[in-house]
């Protein structure tokens, strides 16, 4: 069975262009029925940090991308990992390497004089009937994977293709510092291993890493997992995205409003696709999702299209769902809902992007307003002052629905001998803020009695 895993590193804020790479993994296992493993490789001592660790957690449980195993912490994992060095060690899959650093620079500036790749030149390898150099004292050595000679590696990439790597072009990788810390591709191969992974989907930042990891596993006598290596995500400027350039962490966009299957969607699209459906659900995205459909070319994150495509997730949720995300928005104002809310979502949700805009929306009901000055001039006029009042009137015993409201506001322009938009304008500027709003009737109605005549007054 399918066993997939999500492997950051949680050096920096976890960004679009990264959960990418924990969506489509998690999605391969969940079509498939497998398992998805969360690994955080955090051997970067120096980089790594818990509140790091910590966005990538809430981030994935924000999008509802659940792990079945883990989180693992390759810094607990330590003791593994040495035990594994110690077993290729025995079996004479590594030799120690005592080039100092010196010798290690002067080797790289003769192989640059002479135009070559600069790579180790297996000095301290051993083979049979070579005589290695005499063991300088009080040097530790690092260890270094014996990589094959002559031949190439070659994997089938679910998203490049066939790749190739010449063996020659790989020198012999380190593995173990001279302290006895393992490095980075080790351990990510040891992992895998434990971990019984059979799909690596990852960025392609990676492929250089790809042909040291499988000779790494064969060397362990395990046959590497299928890889898949996403194309990198680029920003609006056509950068690969990044936290220096400006990308935002997950979380934030939870914070901005966007709602987690309309995220999901996204993603899913920025490097994937099913014909030309834009706008689909979570659940169609799973019954959908393979490895067969994986985009070659790097994704371009675009924010306007994010929000469209959140506006149509928000316009097509169940209100009373959509109202429990927007009480979360209020109460972050200091403000608490009531059972109105649902219907007040219903009623504007088709001119928002956000759950963010819909709560700014939703506060001219349970918090103060404060029209514009220039609004106000405009449509709270000396002509319309005695119709407010007279409407004011009216609504201290009108029925509360909107076929009643709808009544009274028509028989105040009568009165008046107003057209509509001249009673209309003013009510919706004083009662909510702005004139920009829908049907004054509907929004009347979930107004409170009280609320609608106390702003009325303040013409
Ligand atoms: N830790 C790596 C990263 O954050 C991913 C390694 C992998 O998926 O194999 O880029």
């Amino acid at each position: 069975t399918v066993r997939t895993r999500f492997a950051p590193s949680p050096t920096g804020f976890i960004h679009l262009g990264n959960i990418r790479s924990a969506l489509y993994p998690w999605a391969f296992a969940r079509a498939t029925g497998g398992t998805f493993i969360l690994r955080i490789e955090d051997t970067d001592l120096e980089r790594s940090t818990q509140a790091a660790v910590d966005v990538i957690i809430e981030g994935m449980k924000w999008l509802g991308l659940d792990h079945d195993e883990g989180p693992f912490y390759q810094m607990q994992r330590m003791d593994r990992y040495k035990t594994v060095l110690a077993e290729m060690q025995a079996q004479g899959l590594v030799y120690p390497c005592y080039m100092s650093v010196t010798e290690l620079d002067a080797l790289r500036e003769r192989q640059m004089a002479n135009k070559e790749k600069p790579r180790y030149d297996g000095t301290w390898r051993p083979e049979p009937g070579k005589t290695l150099p005499a063991i300088p004292e009080g040097v530790k050595p690092v260890l270094r994977f014996k990589n094959p000679q002559g031949g190439s590696v070659v994997w089938e990439d679910k998203c490049k293709g066939r790749v190739e790597f010449s063996n020659d072009e790989l020198d012999d990788l380190v593995i173990a510092r001279p302290d006895g810390t393992p490095t980075y591709n080790f351990c990510v191969v040891v992992d895998d291993i434990d971990m019984a992974i059979t799909h690596v989907i990852r960025g392609d930042d990676h492929v250089n890493n790809t042909p040291r990891q499988i000779n790494i596993f064969r060397a362990l006598g395990k046959e590497p997992p299928v890889y898949a290596h996403l194309p990198t995500v680029l920003n609006e400027q056509g950068e690969k995205m990044s936290k220096r350039n400006g990308a935002k962490p997950v979380t934030q966009y939870r914070d901005e409003g966007y709602l987690p299957d309309a995220m999901v969607n996204y993603l899913a699209r920025l490097g994937w696709s099913h014909g030309d459906d834009e706008i689909f659900s979570r659940a169609q995205f799973l019954q959908w999702f393979n490895l067969d459909h994986l985009g070659t070319s790097a994704g371009r994150f675009d924010d306007a299209k994010l929000r469209w495509v959140n506006a149509q997730h928000l316009k097509a949720m169940d209100d009373v769902a959509l109202s429990a995300l927007v009480a979360e928005q209020l109460s972050k104002r200091g403000i608490a809902g009531d059972e109105r809310l649902p219907r007040i979502c219903g009623l504007f949700k088709d001119r928002c992007d956000t759950t963010v805009a819909l709560a700014d929306w939703a506060a001219a009901f349970y918090a103060d307003v404060a029209p514009s000055d220039a609004e106000r001039t405009q449509h709270i006029t000396d002509v319309v002052r005695p119709a407010l009042q007279t409407l004011a009137n009216k609504l201290v015993d009108c029925a509360w629905d909107k076929a009643s409201l709808s009544a009274a506001i028509k028989e105040t322009i009568t009165a008046h001998g107003l057209k509509m938009p001249q009673l209309a304008m003013p009510v919706r500027v004083l009662v909510m803020g702005t004139a920009q709003t829908p049907s004054l009737d509907a929004v009347l109605e979930l107004q409170n009695r009280q609320t609608v005549l106390s702003r009325l007054q303040k013409a």
